[in-house]
């Protein structure tokens, strides 16, 4: 079981990520915009390098959507954390180790629970690959 003051702290960095992720994502999307707005200005001069943005807009989507991604667990685990169920694997109702959650505070499952849903993932891959 985690104490207070153990759950106090990880929930201090779950904070701070989950601000200095607002910001990333706030400059990304700018970025983002520019970029968009040059290479179709560029385009008036270059017409033909659509692959080119395709790649540009591919790579920032992907950039911007894993700090998305992020932001909604960071959401989820401060979720549970003011429920009370917070650190508590998801699968096995087993509790995560603290040392697990300060390397990785959104974690939700236990490392068990977390290898078999891995190699299940991966199964998953092989077998439709
Ligand atoms: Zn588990």
């Amino acid at each position: 079981m985690l104490s207070k003051k153990q759950i106090t702290e990880l929930k201090g960095q779950l904070d701070n990520r989950l601000l200095e992720l607002r910001s990333e994502i706030k400059q990304e999307l700018l970025t983002f915009d520019n970029e968009q707005y040059n290479q179709t200005a560029g385009q008036v001069h270059d017409i033909g390098d659509d692959s080119l943005v395709d790649f540009l807009i591919d790579i920032n989507l992907a950039v911007i959507n894993r700090h998305i991604q992020e932001v909604k667990d960071i959401e989820a685990a401060l979720l549970k954390i003011s429920e009370g169920n917070y650190g508590q694997c998801s699968d096995c109702d087993a509790p995560i180790k603290y040392l697990r959650l300060e390397a990785q505070p959104t974690a939700t499952r236990c490392i068990k629970c977390q290898a078999e849903h891995e190699q299940s993932l991966h199964d998953t891959e092989a077998k439709y690959s």
